[in-house]
């Protein structure tokens, strides 16, 4: 059967490409490693966050909001996407994000202002208070006879997971096209919304592979539960039986590494290392975490040899600008 999948505002650009990703994983070729390019949803929007948003933004166009409201890290990609869509569809957007100001705009944050968002910083403390504290700013929007649309972190609900369930049939499509068949896809994991629509389009469009989520905070329990339940919310939203629990959920927990969004100097110079061997940019704070995952995880022999295995690339360039001082490699004069 097909999904049926709500109305969607088309800004990403896909069907993204799956390339070979030649990055010697193993010796010896046991493994045939694909990468699914979402890094080229779009510019500015560049990354999962697009495939979501697309179903939120055209939500938000159907109840006449006039404002996008979110929430993240400083430099939440998330946020940076939420800014693009807004910008793009004559919005207005307001940023709750995470952290004191900086005194160096870098990275996503630039294109936050850029693009014409107002933020709102908060301390970590506040952050558990996040949903309250943005209903807030949609009552004094509305106060002002304006109309807030308020999304939570990730785009993670039951209608921005609809955008990976796309994605998996994307996938399946071009998968025909090819004769081709992978094992497993892998994802990085962060507030959980990806790896659901994963899983529940896999069982839709392509019943013979596996999703594999490396978590890049929290811990595998947190998310088999998170992921649960926004499977259980797209189920009741769109009767579409999925039949998952927690245990059928599998997230490799232990690279977290030094916490979200801190790295270890293994992960920086994985992350160059694959710069210069394939020309691929990982980000910092997702993918190079989870690529560094699926490195360790294959050396310990975790995947069946002869796999294939479709890497998603999340997105998350721009997280790289505001880490320059970080990589040893580039202050060593070499
Ligand atoms: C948000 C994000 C993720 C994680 O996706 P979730 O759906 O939040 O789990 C992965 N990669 C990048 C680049 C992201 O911005």
């Amino acid at each position: 059967m097909d999904f049926p999948f709500p109305e969607k505002i088309t800004l990403a650009r896909t069907p993204t490409p799956i390339e070979e990703f030649k990055y010697p994983v193993l010796p010896g070729e046991h493994l045939k490693l694909y990468v699914k390019r979402d890094d080229l949803t779009e510019c500015a929007a560049t990354g999962n966050k697009a495939r979501k948003l697309e179903y939120l933004a055209a939500a938000a166009l159907k109840e006449k909001a006039d404002t996008l409201v979110t929430c993240g890290g400083v430099q939440s990609n998330h946020a940076r996407a939420t800014a693009f869509f807004a910008a793009r569809l004559g919005l207005k957007c307001v940023l709750v994000l995470r952290g004191e100001e900086p005194a160096e705009i870098d990275g996503n944050l630039l294109l936050d202002r850029l693009l014409g968002a107002s933020i709102i910083y908060i301390s970590r403390s506040q952050w558990s208070e996040r949903m309250s504290l943005m209903e807030e700013i949609g009552a004094s929007l509305a106060r002002k006879g304006r109309k807030a649309f308020i999304i939570p972190e990730g785009a993670s609900n039951a209608l921005g997971s609809v955008g990976y369930i796309e994605a998996a049939r994307e996938i399946s499509r071009q998968c025909a096209g090819e004769q081709k068949e992978f094992d497993y896809i892998v994802c990085a994991t962060g507030s959980g919304g990806t790896q659901a629509g994963l899983i529940m389009g896999c069982r839709l469009y392509l019943p013979r592979t596996g999703v594999v989520g490396f978590n890049v905070c929290d811990d595998a329990e947190y998310f088999q539960n998170r992921i649960t339940s926004l499977i259980s919310e797209t189920e009741s939203l769109y009767g579409v039986p999925f039949n998952v629990r927690p245990e059928d959920i599998s997230i490799i927990d232990g690279y977290v590494g030094r916490g979200y969004a801190i790295n270890t100097g293994e992960e920086l110079d994985l992350i160059g290392d694959v710069a210069r061997s394939t020309g691929l940019l990982l980000d910092p704070v997702y993918n190079g975490k989870s690529f560094y995952g699926l490195l360790k995880e294959a050396q310990k022999g975790r995947f069946t040899r002869g796999s294939s295995i479709l890497f998603l690339h999340s997105g998350g360039i721009f997280g790289l600008f505001p880490k320059k001082g970080e990589f040893s490699f580039l202050s060593s004069g070499s």
